[in-house]
Protein backbone atom coordinates (compact mmCIF):
# COMPACT_ATOMS: atom_id res chain seq x y z
CA UNK A 1 0.00 0.00 0.00
CA UNK A 2 1.09 3.49 -1.33
CA UNK A 3 0.39 6.86 0.48
CA UNK A 4 -1.58 7.62 -2.12
CA UNK A 5 -4.74 5.30 -3.51
CA UNK A 6 -4.70 6.41 -7.17
CA UNK A 7 -1.01 5.14 -7.31
CA UNK A 8 -0.91 1.22 -6.37
CA UNK A 9 0.96 -1.88 -7.72
CA UNK A 10 -1.09 -3.85 -9.96
CA UNK A 11 0.60 -7.49 -10.91
CA UNK A 12 3.83 -6.26 -9.62
CA UNK A 13 4.14 -3.06 -11.68
CA UNK A 14 3.12 0.67 -9.82
CA UNK A 15 0.49 2.34 -11.88
CA UNK A 16 -0.81 5.77 -11.75
CA UNK A 17 -4.61 4.87 -11.96
CA UNK A 18 -4.34 2.71 -15.05
CA UNK A 19 -1.23 3.43 -16.33
CA UNK A 20 1.71 1.25 -15.81
CA UNK A 21 4.63 4.04 -14.55
CA UNK A 22 7.48 1.86 -17.12
CA UNK A 23 5.15 2.70 -20.25
CA UNK A 24 5.38 6.54 -19.41
CA UNK A 25 9.14 6.22 -18.18
CA UNK A 26 10.03 4.28 -21.80
CA UNK A 27 7.48 7.57 -23.38
CA UNK A 28 8.74 9.86 -22.05
CA UNK A 29 11.98 9.44 -20.37
CA UNK A 30 12.59 9.99 -16.41
CA UNK A 31 12.78 12.36 -14.36
CA UNK A 32 9.36 12.89 -14.49
CA UNK A 33 6.60 14.33 -12.36
CA UNK A 34 3.29 12.10 -12.83
CA UNK A 35 0.20 13.45 -11.33
CA UNK A 36 -3.30 11.52 -11.08
CA UNK A 37 -6.61 13.40 -12.51
CA UNK A 38 -9.10 11.58 -10.40
CA UNK A 39 -6.52 11.95 -6.92
CA UNK A 40 -7.07 16.09 -7.73
CA UNK A 41 -10.86 15.36 -8.36
CA UNK A 42 -10.80 13.39 -4.99
CA UNK A 43 -9.22 15.74 -2.82
CA UNK A 44 -11.21 18.51 -3.92
CA UNK A 45 -14.78 16.11 -3.44
CA UNK A 46 -12.97 16.45 0.17
CA UNK A 47 -13.65 20.12 1.08
CA UNK A 48 -16.94 19.75 -1.35
CA UNK A 49 -18.41 17.38 0.59
CA UNK A 50 -16.94 19.04 4.02
CA UNK A 51 -18.72 22.50 3.01
CA UNK A 52 -21.97 20.97 2.17
CA UNK A 53 -24.24 24.21 2.11
CA UNK A 54 -22.01 26.21 4.82
CA UNK A 55 -20.67 29.23 3.11
CA UNK A 56 -16.98 28.08 2.66
CA UNK A 57 -14.75 29.48 0.05
CA UNK A 58 -12.02 27.61 -0.70
CA UNK A 59 -9.24 29.45 -2.72
CA UNK A 60 -6.25 27.22 -3.72
CA UNK A 61 -2.99 27.95 -2.55
CA UNK A 62 -1.71 27.71 -5.87
CA UNK A 63 1.93 27.89 -5.29
CA UNK A 64 1.61 24.10 -3.95
CA UNK A 65 1.25 23.51 -8.21
CA UNK A 66 0.16 26.04 -10.49
CA UNK A 67 0.54 24.03 -13.63
CA UNK A 68 -2.18 25.60 -15.85
CA UNK A 69 -3.80 22.03 -16.49
CA UNK A 70 -3.81 21.59 -12.35
CA UNK A 71 -5.39 25.15 -12.05
CA UNK A 72 -7.92 24.69 -15.17
CA UNK A 73 -8.68 21.23 -12.86
CA UNK A 74 -10.05 23.35 -10.15
CA UNK A 75 -11.61 26.13 -11.35
CA UNK A 76 -13.98 23.75 -13.39
CA UNK A 77 -14.69 22.22 -10.02
CA UNK A 78 -15.16 25.45 -8.69
CA UNK A 79 -12.50 26.88 -6.74
CA UNK A 80 -10.77 30.56 -6.37
CA UNK A 81 -7.15 30.71 -5.85
CA UNK A 82 -4.91 32.41 -3.60
CA UNK A 83 -2.11 33.92 -5.29
CA UNK A 84 1.52 35.19 -4.00
CA UNK A 85 2.29 36.88 -6.80
CA UNK A 86 1.77 39.12 -10.03
CA UNK A 87 3.06 35.83 -11.88
CA UNK A 88 0.69 33.45 -10.31
CA UNK A 89 -2.18 36.14 -11.15
CA UNK A 90 -0.92 35.91 -14.69
CA UNK A 91 -1.95 32.14 -14.49
CA UNK A 92 -5.32 32.01 -13.15
CA UNK A 93 -6.10 34.38 -15.57
CA UNK A 94 -4.55 32.82 -18.34
CA UNK A 95 -6.94 29.56 -17.41
CA UNK A 96 -9.75 32.40 -17.10
CA UNK A 97 -9.93 31.37 -13.85
CA UNK A 98 -12.91 34.42 -11.90
CA UNK A 99 -10.98 37.21 -10.48
CA UNK A 100 -13.84 37.86 -8.41
CA UNK A 101 -12.73 34.31 -6.28
CA UNK A 102 -8.89 35.21 -5.97
CA UNK A 103 -7.01 36.47 -2.83
CA UNK A 104 -3.91 37.86 -2.89
CA UNK A 105 -1.33 37.32 -0.09
CA UNK A 106 2.26 37.47 0.42
CA UNK A 107 4.52 40.06 2.45
CA UNK A 108 6.24 42.18 -0.21
CA UNK A 109 3.78 42.86 -2.49
CA UNK A 110 4.97 45.25 -5.15
CA UNK A 111 3.18 47.92 -6.22
CA UNK A 112 3.31 46.45 -9.95
CA UNK A 113 1.34 43.71 -8.25
CA UNK A 114 -1.25 45.59 -6.45
CA UNK A 115 -1.89 47.48 -10.00
CA UNK A 116 -2.23 44.24 -11.77
CA UNK A 117 -4.29 42.87 -9.31
CA UNK A 118 -6.87 45.53 -8.64
CA UNK A 119 -7.32 45.81 -12.19
CA UNK A 120 -8.39 42.31 -13.04
CA UNK A 121 -10.74 42.71 -9.45
CA UNK A 122 -9.66 40.06 -6.82
CA UNK A 123 -11.73 39.67 -4.43
CA UNK A 124 -9.27 40.49 -1.39
CA UNK A 125 -5.45 41.63 -0.39
CA UNK A 126 -4.33 40.09 2.42
CA UNK A 127 -2.04 42.90 3.71
CA UNK A 128 0.57 42.04 5.98
CA UNK A 129 2.05 45.43 7.29
CA UNK A 130 1.27 48.92 7.86
CA UNK A 131 3.98 49.97 5.44
CA UNK A 132 2.11 47.43 2.43
CA UNK A 133 -1.45 49.41 3.66
CA UNK A 134 -0.19 52.80 2.46
CA UNK A 135 1.54 51.46 -0.58
CA UNK A 136 -1.83 49.57 -1.51
CA UNK A 137 -3.60 52.56 -0.28
CA UNK A 138 -1.50 55.40 -2.82
CA UNK A 139 -1.58 52.49 -5.86
CA UNK A 140 -5.30 52.11 -5.32
CA UNK A 141 -5.81 56.05 -5.51
CA UNK A 142 -4.03 56.67 -8.38
CA UNK A 143 -5.62 53.72 -10.14
CA UNK A 144 -9.26 54.86 -9.53
CA UNK A 145 -9.79 51.93 -7.57
CA UNK A 146 -11.08 50.31 -4.44
CA UNK A 147 -8.56 47.81 -2.61
CA UNK A 148 -10.86 45.34 -0.59
CA UNK A 149 -8.61 43.92 2.87
CA UNK A 150 -8.08 42.08 5.16
CA UNK A 151 -5.28 41.96 7.28
CA UNK A 152 -3.22 39.11 7.73
CA UNK A 153 -2.80 38.36 11.60
CA UNK A 154 -0.12 36.41 13.34
CA UNK A 155 -1.85 34.90 16.23
CA UNK A 156 1.14 33.89 17.90
CA UNK A 157 0.41 29.97 17.91
CA UNK A 158 2.54 27.32 17.21
CA UNK A 159 1.69 24.91 14.32
CA UNK A 160 3.41 22.32 15.88
CA UNK A 161 5.05 21.91 12.22
CA UNK A 162 9.17 22.12 10.80
CA UNK A 163 10.00 25.63 11.76
CA UNK A 164 10.35 26.72 7.90
CA UNK A 165 6.86 25.82 7.44
CA UNK A 166 6.17 27.71 10.44
CA UNK A 167 4.00 31.03 9.80
CA UNK A 168 1.86 32.34 13.29
CA UNK A 169 4.53 33.11 15.15
CA UNK A 170 5.02 35.90 16.92
CA UNK A 171 8.86 36.02 15.80
CA UNK A 172 8.39 34.90 11.95
CA UNK A 173 8.17 38.04 8.88
CA UNK A 174 4.51 37.03 8.40
CA UNK A 175 1.49 38.97 9.81
CA UNK A 176 0.62 41.72 11.85
CA UNK A 177 0.87 41.17 15.44
CA UNK A 178 -2.67 40.45 16.71
CA UNK A 179 -2.13 42.81 19.22
CA UNK A 180 -1.50 45.62 16.75
CA UNK A 181 -4.01 44.85 14.68
CA UNK A 182 -7.55 47.13 15.79
CA UNK A 183 -4.68 49.93 15.55
CA UNK A 184 -3.65 48.89 11.77
CA UNK A 185 -7.68 48.66 11.37
CA UNK A 186 -8.31 51.65 12.19
CA UNK A 187 -5.31 53.59 10.36
CA UNK A 188 -7.31 51.59 7.04
CA UNK A 189 -10.31 52.89 8.18
CA UNK A 190 -8.73 56.12 7.36
CA UNK A 191 -7.16 56.02 4.53
CA UNK A 192 -8.20 56.50 0.60
CA UNK A 193 -8.56 54.11 -1.59
CA UNK A 194 -9.52 51.24 0.91
CA UNK A 195 -12.36 48.18 2.00
CA UNK A 196 -12.03 46.52 4.95
CA UNK A 197 -13.80 43.20 4.08
CA UNK A 198 -12.15 40.48 6.25
CA UNK A 199 -9.34 39.01 8.35
CA UNK A 200 -6.82 36.48 7.60
CA UNK A 201 -4.48 34.10 8.68
CA UNK A 202 -1.97 31.41 7.63
CA UNK A 203 -0.05 29.58 10.70
CA UNK A 204 1.74 27.20 8.72
CA UNK A 205 1.92 24.27 6.54
CA UNK A 206 2.09 20.48 7.00
CA UNK A 207 -0.44 20.87 10.48
CA UNK A 208 -2.03 17.50 11.13
CA UNK A 209 -4.20 18.42 14.27
CA UNK A 210 -7.07 20.85 14.74
CA UNK A 211 -5.80 22.14 18.05
CA UNK A 212 -3.50 25.07 16.10
CA UNK A 213 -6.33 26.14 14.07
CA UNK A 214 -8.97 26.40 16.98
CA UNK A 215 -6.10 28.22 19.00
CA UNK A 216 -5.95 30.78 15.93
CA UNK A 217 -9.76 31.04 15.65
CA UNK A 218 -10.43 32.05 19.52
CA UNK A 219 -7.40 34.96 18.82
CA UNK A 220 -9.28 36.24 16.16
CA UNK A 221 -13.17 35.85 16.97
CA UNK A 222 -11.75 38.15 19.75
CA UNK A 223 -10.60 40.40 17.41
CA UNK A 224 -13.31 40.16 15.51
CA UNK A 225 -15.52 40.87 18.68
CA UNK A 226 -13.64 44.05 19.90
CA UNK A 227 -13.56 45.56 15.86
CA UNK A 228 -17.36 45.18 15.82
CA UNK A 229 -17.29 47.18 18.93
CA UNK A 230 -15.27 50.02 16.93
CA UNK A 231 -17.71 49.68 14.24
CA UNK A 232 -15.50 47.77 12.31
CA UNK A 233 -17.46 45.05 10.32
CA UNK A 234 -16.13 42.29 8.75
CA UNK A 235 -17.90 40.04 5.86
CA UNK A 236 -15.44 37.21 6.06
CA UNK A 237 -12.78 35.06 8.04
CA UNK A 238 -9.83 33.53 6.08
CA UNK A 239 -7.81 30.77 8.25
CA UNK A 240 -5.56 30.11 5.22
CA UNK A 241 -4.48 26.82 4.18
CA UNK A 242 -1.88 24.46 5.77
CA UNK A 243 -3.93 20.89 6.50
CA UNK A 244 -0.96 18.35 6.19
CA UNK A 245 -1.14 14.81 4.07
CA UNK A 246 0.33 11.53 4.81
CA UNK A 247 4.08 11.13 3.29
CA UNK A 248 4.53 8.39 6.17
CA UNK A 249 2.22 7.51 9.18
CA UNK A 250 0.25 11.02 9.54
CA UNK A 251 -3.01 10.14 9.91
CA UNK A 252 -3.88 14.20 9.46
CA UNK A 253 -6.61 15.95 9.95
CA UNK A 254 -9.73 16.31 7.43
CA UNK A 255 -11.30 19.33 6.28
CA UNK A 256 -14.51 17.80 7.45
CA UNK A 257 -13.10 17.97 11.08
CA UNK A 258 -11.40 21.16 10.41
CA UNK A 259 -14.69 22.87 9.08
CA UNK A 260 -16.86 20.74 11.72
CA UNK A 261 -14.96 22.51 14.58
CA UNK A 262 -14.92 25.73 13.12
CA UNK A 263 -18.56 26.39 12.55
CA UNK A 264 -19.38 25.12 15.69
CA UNK A 265 -16.69 27.59 17.27
CA UNK A 266 -18.30 30.33 14.94
CA UNK A 267 -22.23 29.65 16.19
CA UNK A 268 -21.59 29.53 19.57
CA UNK A 269 -20.04 33.38 19.18
CA UNK A 270 -22.49 34.00 16.64
CA UNK A 271 -20.79 34.79 14.13
CA UNK A 272 -21.51 31.71 11.67
CA UNK A 273 -22.87 34.55 9.02
CA UNK A 274 -19.58 34.95 8.39
CA UNK A 275 -17.84 33.89 5.20
CA UNK A 276 -15.17 31.72 5.70
CA UNK A 277 -12.27 31.10 2.93
CA UNK A 278 -9.86 28.22 3.04
CA UNK A 279 -6.51 28.05 1.06
CA UNK A 280 -5.06 24.48 0.85
CA UNK A 281 -2.43 23.98 -1.06
CA UNK A 282 -0.65 20.56 -0.29
CA UNK A 283 -3.86 18.47 0.17
CA UNK A 284 -5.34 19.41 -2.48
CA UNK A 285 -2.10 17.86 -5.13
CA UNK A 286 0.30 16.54 -2.56
CA UNK A 287 -0.34 13.38 -2.85
CA UNK A 288 -1.84 13.24 -6.30
CA UNK A 289 1.80 13.24 -7.32
CA UNK A 290 5.17 11.23 -7.80
CA UNK A 291 8.41 12.00 -9.15
CA UNK A 292 9.60 8.89 -11.37
CA UNK A 293 13.30 8.15 -11.55
CA UNK A 294 15.99 5.86 -12.50
CA UNK A 295 18.79 4.18 -10.59
CA UNK A 296 22.20 4.84 -12.83
CA UNK A 297 24.48 3.58 -10.67
CA UNK A 298 24.91 1.61 -6.95
CA UNK A 299 27.66 2.74 -4.75
CA UNK A 300 28.44 0.35 -1.56
CA UNK A 301 30.81 2.28 0.21
CA UNK A 302 32.48 1.06 3.60
CA UNK A 303 29.89 3.29 5.99
CA UNK A 304 27.41 3.50 3.56
CA UNK A 305 25.00 2.90 0.34
CA UNK A 306 24.18 5.05 -2.73
CA UNK A 307 21.46 4.98 -4.57
CA UNK A 308 22.55 7.28 -7.67
CA UNK A 309 19.18 8.34 -9.37
CA UNK A 310 18.35 10.69 -12.45
CA UNK A 311 16.18 12.97 -10.38
CA UNK A 312 17.95 15.54 -7.96
CA UNK A 313 17.33 18.16 -5.23
CA UNK A 314 16.83 20.66 -8.10
CA UNK A 315 13.75 18.40 -8.93
CA UNK A 316 12.87 17.70 -5.20
CA UNK A 317 14.03 20.46 -2.95
CA UNK A 318 12.32 19.31 0.32
CA UNK A 319 13.97 16.64 1.43
CA UNK A 320 17.47 18.78 2.37
CA UNK A 321 14.82 21.81 2.86
CA UNK A 322 12.95 20.69 5.59
CA UNK A 323 14.05 16.95 6.12
CA UNK A 324 10.93 16.20 4.43
CA UNK A 325 10.29 12.37 4.79
CA UNK A 326 9.05 10.94 0.78
CA UNK A 327 8.13 7.71 0.57
CA UNK A 328 10.58 5.69 -2.21
CA UNK A 329 8.70 2.71 -4.22
CA UNK A 330 10.15 0.14 -6.47
CA UNK A 331 8.33 0.53 -9.77
CA UNK A 332 8.87 -3.40 -10.06
CA UNK A 333 9.60 -4.73 -6.74
CA UNK A 334 12.05 -7.65 -6.57
CA UNK A 335 10.77 -8.33 -3.05
CA UNK A 336 13.61 -9.23 -1.53
CA UNK A 337 13.77 -6.30 1.12
CA UNK A 338 13.95 -7.77 4.06
CA UNK A 339 17.58 -8.79 2.68
CA UNK A 340 18.32 -5.70 1.10
CA UNK A 341 20.79 -3.47 1.70
CA UNK A 342 20.01 -0.02 2.97
CA UNK A 343 21.04 2.82 0.82
CA UNK A 344 20.54 6.70 0.57
CA UNK A 345 18.97 8.06 -2.41
CA UNK A 346 20.64 10.87 -3.70
CA UNK A 347 21.10 12.88 -7.21
CA UNK A 348 23.70 13.58 -9.12
CA UNK A 349 23.96 17.28 -8.06
CA UNK A 350 27.37 18.62 -7.06
CA UNK A 351 25.88 19.29 -3.69
CA UNK A 352 25.72 17.22 -0.18
CA UNK A 353 22.82 18.01 0.20
CA UNK A 354 21.68 16.64 -2.70
CA UNK A 355 19.55 13.99 -1.23
CA UNK A 356 16.03 12.53 -1.84
CA UNK A 357 15.63 9.80 0.80
CA UNK A 358 18.38 7.94 3.74
CA UNK A 359 18.76 5.05 4.73
CA UNK A 360 15.90 3.41 2.92
CA UNK A 361 16.00 -0.52 2.64
CA UNK A 362 15.61 -1.19 -1.13
CA UNK A 363 16.23 -4.23 -3.14
CA UNK A 364 17.37 -3.02 -6.65
CA UNK A 365 19.80 -2.80 -9.61
CA UNK A 366 20.78 -0.50 -11.93
CA UNK A 367 18.31 0.76 -14.13
CA UNK A 368 15.16 -0.19 -12.16
CA UNK A 369 12.24 2.80 -11.85
CA UNK A 370 11.66 4.68 -8.30
CA UNK A 371 8.73 6.77 -7.28
CA UNK A 372 9.31 9.00 -4.97
CA UNK A 373 6.19 9.59 -3.47
CA UNK A 374 3.53 12.78 -2.69
CA UNK A 375 5.60 14.85 -5.40
CA UNK A 376 2.54 16.56 -5.92
CA UNK A 377 2.74 19.83 -4.00
CA UNK A 378 6.19 22.15 -3.49
CA UNK A 379 7.76 19.63 -6.35
CA UNK A 380 7.73 20.87 -9.64
CA UNK A 381 6.93 24.91 -8.30
CA UNK A 382 10.04 24.78 -5.94
CA UNK A 383 12.24 23.15 -8.78
CA UNK A 384 15.33 24.70 -10.40
CA UNK A 385 18.08 24.09 -13.67
CA UNK A 386 20.96 24.05 -10.60
CA UNK A 387 23.61 22.36 -12.88
CA UNK A 388 22.38 23.34 -16.18
CA UNK A 389 19.47 20.49 -15.74
CA UNK A 390 16.59 21.01 -17.81
CA UNK A 391 13.25 20.71 -15.82
CA UNK A 392 11.32 17.37 -16.33
CA UNK A 393 8.22 16.79 -18.00
CA UNK A 394 4.67 16.85 -15.75
CA UNK A 395 2.40 14.64 -17.14
CA UNK A 396 -1.43 13.78 -16.03
CA UNK A 397 -2.97 10.48 -15.88
CA UNK A 398 -6.28 10.30 -16.85
CA UNK A 399 -7.61 6.51 -16.49
CA UNK A 400 -5.46 4.82 -19.03
CA UNK A 401 -4.66 8.04 -20.91
CA UNK A 402 -1.64 10.22 -20.42
CA UNK A 403 -1.44 13.98 -21.04
CA UNK A 404 1.72 15.65 -21.47
CA UNK A 405 0.77 19.23 -19.65
CA UNK A 406 4.35 20.91 -19.42
CA UNK A 407 7.24 19.11 -21.84
CA UNK A 408 10.73 18.75 -20.56
CA UNK A 409 12.70 21.38 -21.02
CA UNK A 410 15.90 20.89 -23.70
CA UNK A 411 19.34 21.80 -22.25
CA UNK A 412 19.68 24.25 -25.40
CA UNK A 413 16.77 26.16 -23.92
CA UNK A 414 18.50 26.81 -20.16
CA UNK A 415 20.45 29.40 -21.89
CA UNK A 416 19.44 30.56 -25.61
CA UNK A 417 19.14 33.85 -24.52
CA UNK A 418 22.32 34.46 -22.22
CA UNK A 419 24.79 36.40 -24.49
CA UNK A 420 28.97 36.79 -24.38
CA UNK A 421 30.36 40.41 -23.24
CA UNK A 422 31.94 42.15 -26.18
CA UNK A 423 35.79 41.70 -26.60
CA UNK A 424 37.64 44.68 -25.47
C1 LIG B 1 1.58 28.51 1.09
C2 LIG B 1 0.36 29.19 1.51
C3 LIG B 1 -0.88 28.50 1.51
C4 LIG B 1 -0.98 27.03 1.18
O1 LIG B 1 -0.43 26.27 2.22
P1 LIG B 1 -0.56 24.67 2.25
O2 LIG B 1 0.20 24.30 3.48
O3 LIG B 1 0.07 24.16 1.02
O4 LIG B 1 -2.01 24.34 2.35
C5 LIG B 1 -2.01 29.20 1.84
N1 LIG B 1 -1.96 30.52 2.18
C6 LIG B 1 -0.80 31.20 2.22
C7 LIG B 1 -0.80 32.63 2.60
C8 LIG B 1 0.40 30.57 1.89
O5 LIG B 1 1.55 31.25 1.94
Amino acid sequence: MTVAPHFQHKNGVLHVEDLALPVLAQKYGTPLYVYSRQALRDAWESYRSAIGDRKVLVCYGMKANSNLAVLNEFKTLGAGFDIVSGGELARVLAIGGDPSRIVFSGVGKQAWEMKAALEAGVKCFNVESEAELLQLSAVAEAAGKTAAISLRVNPDVDAKTHPYISTGLKDNKFGIAIGHALTVYQRAQSLPGLEIVGVDCHIGSQITEVGPYLDALDKLIKLIKTLAEHGIHLKHLDLGGGIGIRYTDETPLSPSTLLDNVFQVLKANRLDHLEIVLEPGRSLVGNAGVLLTKVEYLKHGETKNFAIVDAAMNDLIRPTLYSAWHGVEPVTPRGGDAQAPHYDVVGPVCESGDWLARDRQLDIQQGDLLAVMSAGAYAFTMASQYNTRPRPAEIIVDGKADHVVRPREKVQDLFATETTLPND
